[in-house]
């Protein structure tokens, strides 16, 4: 049996989108519409440009501030990075690592995704650890021998106790930005191979514990069926986190269902 000890989270991922002013106009309208929202984790992950902006604009609400990237040093001679620290200076509490978008357009292994995670550990960051296959890999069948790998090198030296500050996202890198999202059943089947290697190599308690998203064109229509899989714990949400009316719908429904 599932304890219940996994409250959902809904992630916004607002990519390279929205200047100053349209993050405040949009955390605003959001903020009106998820006024009422306590069985619910909810995070917003603007671009770094908006994040202090948006952190101010949150301070009086219960949702947390998330970075879309971050560097592993913690300051030096890195020309256009980001550190751990920087990111809590600004407020933020979660930062994305190894967003398929890092991996395929900036080059990003699964060995820098684990510098990286360590180091928001050591911020005192919550990384939302990203994985999933792509369409070649889907269809030769490889798909969970892809995550195996991916999470075998990101979590490689990840203690425990430290395991317990993470959050997982399975992303299938067809699904993203493409309108294509993974049937309920295809995300159930990935979730629970996730959630069994953590069993293997942590605990049954720790694996437990830890939250695994789903993320890939979701939207008010797909996301309930997603979500009443047991082991999807929640959602990181692309293109419908630009839309308030659409984010909001996304929690609200789930609000209703915790
Ligand atoms: C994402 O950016 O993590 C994502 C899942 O995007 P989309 O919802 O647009 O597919």
């Amino acid at each position: 049996m599932i304890p219940d000890l996994r409250r959902p989270l809904i992630v916004g991922n607002w990519k390279m989108n929205n200047t100053v002013a349209e993050s405040i106009k949009l955390v605003t309208a959001l903020k009106h519409l998820l006024v009422d929202s306590p069985h619910i984790d909810v995070a917003v992950a603007p671009p770094f440009t908006a994040l202090y902006s948006v952190s101010v604009a949150l301070s009086d609400t219960n949702m947390s501030l998330a970075a879309q990237n971050m560097f592993w040093e913690e300051d030096g001679a890195f020309t256009g990075e980001i550190s751990g620290a920087f990111l809590k200076d600004v407020g933020c509490e979660m930062v994305l690592v190894g967003h398929s978008e890092r991996r395929n357009l900036f080059g990003e292994t699964d060995k820098m995704v684990n510098q990286k995670l360590q180091a928001a550990l050591k911020s005192d960051l919550i990384p939302i650890v990203c994985v999933g296959e792509n369409l070649a890999q889907r269809e030769k069948d490889s798909t969970l021998d892809v995550i195996e790998a991916q999470m075998r090198v990101a979590f490689s030296d990840v203690a425990m106790h430290d395991f317990e500050k993470m959050v997982l996202a399975y992303e299938p890198v067809w699904a993203i930005g493409t309108g294509k999202n993974a049937t309920p059943q295809q995300a159930g089947e990935v979730h629970h191979f996730m959630r069994t290697w953590l069993m293997k190599h942590y605990d049954a308690p720790t694996a437990n514990r830890i939250r695994i998203l789903y993320g890939g064109s979701v939207k008010p229509e797909n996301a309930p069926a997603l979500m009443k899989e047991t082991h999807v714990d929640g959602l990181l949400v692309g293109g419908a986190s630009l839309d308030s009316d659409s984010f909001a719908k996304i929690v609200k429904f789930e609000e209703r269902m915790s």
